[in-house]
């Protein structure tokens, strides 16, 4: 699993469970964070900028600490596939 880039705080919000009470997060791999084999787990292929997103999970009680997937999708339904 690669923690590369945990330092940034940056991610935004994408869709929210309210009755299981956590909000699926998602952050932005920039190309630069991005090695020539890595690809979206699901599909294979990357954004048209050359980088990626990552998912993961901010659980209410635990606001700011989200756990990430350590993978890489280039989409959301890429990622939703994945995990279903
Ligand atoms: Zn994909």
């Amino acid at each position: 699993m690669s923690y590369r880039g945990r330092s940034s705080k940056q991610y935004v919000q994408v869709s929210r469970d309210p009755f299981a009470r956590f909000s699926i997060i998602r952050r932005n791999v920039p190309k630069s964070e991005v090695t020539l084999n890595e690809t979206c787990a699901w599909c294979g292929n990357k954004r048209r900028s050359g980088g990626l997103f990552e998912f993961g999970v901010e659980h209410d009680d635990r606001p700011y600490r989200p756990d990430f997937d350590g993978q890489f999708f280039c989409s959301k339904s890429c990622r939703d596939t994945y995990y279903s």
